[in-house]
């Protein structure tokens, strides 16, 4: 393979042909490391969101209708090819996203252990029968693929999360139109395209491009045929998302932002906490919506904790993702980066120390330094708000019982963890923590096996393990009378 070959499609695919808008506009999509134009996508609008949505809606009834075993077998065909195809496909996220290689190459893998696991999971959607209150009668629970579903994906994950949904929704029976994050179209269409080859029938998949999201998404949660709405990106759009789905009363899965904390306890294993505090802060450049955002630690261990994270962050190679010793990338864009420089003067003004790094790097461009901050007061922007870049906020507590109130002071409840070694403590926080998941003694916690997502204003809805096909079904009950 030529590694420089991406293979990248330019076209949008609405029942299985690959197309450009109807005004033959396109939009470019950028390298965030260099400014380079990779290429262009066609910039398209509610008209062919709507002819994307009849080609689902026309797919349904063969896709719904065919055994789980078929539909089993076309996706594992692609999650085979997928997996053929890792290096050129984490490239592709590499060169639109940033993130270095080797993260990129996990993504792939992690994106596709869900095709994998979905497969199967279509094979057991098993109903009820339940016993009911009278001898005359049988009730009867169906599962239901829901019908079209609608996708809408953000950049910082351009293949995962696209893949964690399309899935679920074409394991369950649904087919589906998916509108990727302007910033990254390449990696959504590379899928499409292999899931195309491996035998997923026309219409099943359907993928539109565009620069401007919004007349999408109306048309998206407007149009009567879709019958569920999957989102993830910003609580502040997936808000919008939900009062428009309202209008359709559309079940909606939402994967909204984090806040999460990071508590290290007195008790905790300290090079095992600092380990895993880098690698949930620093990977893909703090940008996921479960990078820890908090660092809370007690103030016996605060002092030993924060040196060590700043030293291990200090060390961490800041560059181009193609390089394969880099660590850290750069950021997607200009605001990202604003939105950094903006925490970090917050929390110095409001008495923070700068403890390594807190400046763009060397580099110039989107790339900024792996940060560490101490002595943070609760008061301060970067403790209320996701920061969603390369910066560990130290805040130091007394108890436990303080520990667990800091970190449930926030609207948010995506993912929390914790490094203790106390077992009845361990249980104690585990239950008191208002998240939807909760590391123990680990920060690396996504699995196609578990169930990923949030609570309060972090989401609805779960992705991946045995619940996640759920949200893509709908129960019918059937009264058996007259027995
Ligand atoms: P992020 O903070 O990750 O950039 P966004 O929530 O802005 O998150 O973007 C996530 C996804 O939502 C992207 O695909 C983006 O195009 C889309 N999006 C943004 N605004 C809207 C909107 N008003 N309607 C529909 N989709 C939108």
């Amino acid at each position: 393979m030529n590694i420089n070959d991406l293979s990248l499609v330019e076209r949008a695919l609405i029942g299985g042909a690959w197309v450009a808008a109807d005004s033959g506009a396109t939009f470019p999509v950028v390298d965030p490391a260099t400014g380079d134009a990779l290429g262009t996508v066609p910039d398209m609008g509610a008209v062919e969101t709507r002819r994307a949505i009849e080609a689902a809606e026309k797919a349904l009834p063969a896709w719904r209708d065919r055994p789980a075993k078929e539909r089993a077998q076309i996706m594992r065909r692609w999650f085979e090819s997928i997996m053929a195809e890792q290096e050129r496909l984490a490239r592709i996220i590499t060169a639109e996203q940033g993130k270095p290689l080797f993260e990129a190459r996990a993504e792939i893998a992690y994106g596709a252990s869900y095709i994998d696991w979905f497969a199967d999971e279509g094979r057991r959607v098993y109903g009820d029968i339940v016993p009911g209150p009278a001898m005359d009668r049988r009730i009867l629970v169906l599962k239901q693929a829901i019908g079209v579903a609608a996708a809408i994906t953000p950049w910082n994950f351009p293949s995962a999360m696209l893949a964690r949904k399309v899935a679920a929704a074409l394991g369950a029976g649904c087919t589906m139109v998916v509108k990727p994050a302007e910033l990254t179209p390449f990696s959504a269409l590379a899928l499409a395209e292999l899931a195309e080859r491996a035998g997923v029938p026309a219409g099943v998949l359907n993928v539109v491009t565009a620069l401007d999201p919004a007349p999408v998404g109306q048309e998206l949660t407007h149009h009567p045929a879709v019958r569920k709405l999957t989102f993830t990106g910003s609580t502040e759009v997936g808000k919008i998302l939900l009062r428009q789905a309202a209008d359709n009363v559309q079940k909606c899965s939402m994967e909204l932002g984090g806040n999460a904390p990071l508590i290290v306890f007195e008790d905790a294993d300290l090079e095992r906490a600092v380990k895993g505090a880098v690698a949930t802060k620093y990977r893909n450049c703090g940008q996921t919506c479960i990078s820890a955002n908090r660092f809370l630690v007690q103030r016996s261990v605060v002092d030993a904790f924060s040196r060590k994270l700043a030293e291990a962050a200090s060390a961490l190679k800041v560059g181009v993702g193609f390089d394969e010793s880099v660590a850290v990338g750069p950021m997607i864009e200009a605001a990202a980066v604003e939105k950094v420089e903006r925490h970090i003067s917050d929390a110095v003004a409001h008495g923070a120390k700068v403890l390594t790094g807190g400046a763009r790097h060397a580099l110039g461009g989107l790339f900024f330094e792996p940060t560490v901050l101490a002595d943070v007061p609760a008061d301060a922007l970067i403790f209320r708000e996701e920061t969603f870049g390369p910066v560990a906020p130290v805040i130091s507590f007394e108890t436990e019982a303080e520990a667990i109130r800091l970190a449930n002071a926030t609207p948010y409840g995506l993912a929390a963890y914790f490094y203790a070694s106390d077992v009845a403590r361990i249980f104690r926080v585990a239950e008191r923590l208002e998240f939807g998941m909760v590391g123990v003694n680990e920060s690396i916690i996504t699995s196609e096996a578990a169930p990923f997502g949030g609570v309060k204003q972090s989401g609805l809805g779960r992705e991946g393990s045995r619940y996640g096909i759920d949200d893509y079904l709908e129960l019918k009950y059937v009264c058996l009378g007259g027995m």
